[in-house]
């Protein structure tokens, strides 16, 4: 049977009563492992908690832009990261990044915010899971001044720039995520992007519970919905649907190399 991974699920969501039906399920649902990423410190607690329960999820760290706004990160939240990120089911700093499509953006505050998380996922020698919206001028110009530093590489999220800006991050070697979206009827821009990333830097999540793919569109995602993301890539790229499983579960693996 095809078997995913979904790697970018939020499975600390409160939509989702604490997942233990989800994670039931996954053998059922064709996931082979599924990584729960972080927005806040609550978050990031909740996660590694999860994963220490179960064998086939691992997490992430990290305080989101949005979460940022209003207060930046503080040292002793990033002390508290650096900790967390020491445990051996934390495969990634993130999701962290910069997100300028809210009124209430506080530009400053989020900018610090990713510069000192970039600097707590040097020091753990992690990879990075970023967010980037409507701010890909200013993310560029911060990452790329500490993409030497970051050793482990990084992934862009919920890819929806242009096939420019993916070639700047795949510059730095960096891998790229699709979500959901790219079955979406009105993501006309995905195939000509999806085409021209090189497969050993694909990889494929759901960020659920957000971006539902259709056609389920408008209810609740699951991490099993991954399947569908893949089934579109897959026919975009002229794939079968297992060579894309094998391809990006590869990337997974790669990158996330603390995963097993
Ligand atoms: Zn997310």
């Amino acid at each position: 049977m095809l078997e995913l991974i979904d790697t970018h699920a939020h499975l600390c969501d409160e939509i989702y009563g604490g997942a233990e039906e989800i994670i039931s399920n996954m053998a059922a649902d064709g996931l082979s492992r599924i990584i729960t990423v972080a927005y806040d410190l609550p978050s990031s607690e909740f996660n590694a908690e999860l994963a220490a329960k179960h064998e086939k999820i691992y997490f992430t760290a990290g305080v989101h832009p949005n979460n940022a706004d209003e207060k930046g990160v503080s040292d002793k939240e990033c002390e508290r990261l650096l900790e967390l990120s020491k445990d051996k089911k934390c495969v990634a700093i993130g999701e962290i990044g910069l997100d300028y499509h809210y009124e209430s953006t506080n530009k400053a505050n989020q900018k610090e915010a990713l510069e000192k998380q970039l600097c707590v996922a040097e020091q753990a020698e992690l990879p990075v899971a970023f967010h980037i919206r409507d701010s890909y001028e200013d993310a560029y110009g911060i990452i790329k001044n500490h993409a030497a530093k970051l050793k482990k590489s990084a992934v862009m999220h919920c890819f929806s720039g242009s096939a420019e800006t993916a070639k700047q991050y795949l510059d730095m070697g960096f891998y790229i995520s699709f979500s959901g979206s790219v079955t979406f009827k009105n993501a006309k821009k995905f195939p000509e992007i999806i085409k021209n990333i090189p497969l050993d830097r694909l990889l494929v999540e759901t960020d659920s519970p957000y971006l539902t793919p259709d056609p389920f569109r408008g209810t609740t995602n699951y991490p099993k919905f991954v399947s569908l993301t893949a089934k579109k890539i897959a026919e975009i790229l002229g794939k079968d649907e297992d060579e894309i499983a094998r391809i990006t579960t590869e990337n997974a693996y790669r990158l996330f190399f603390k995963m097993k």
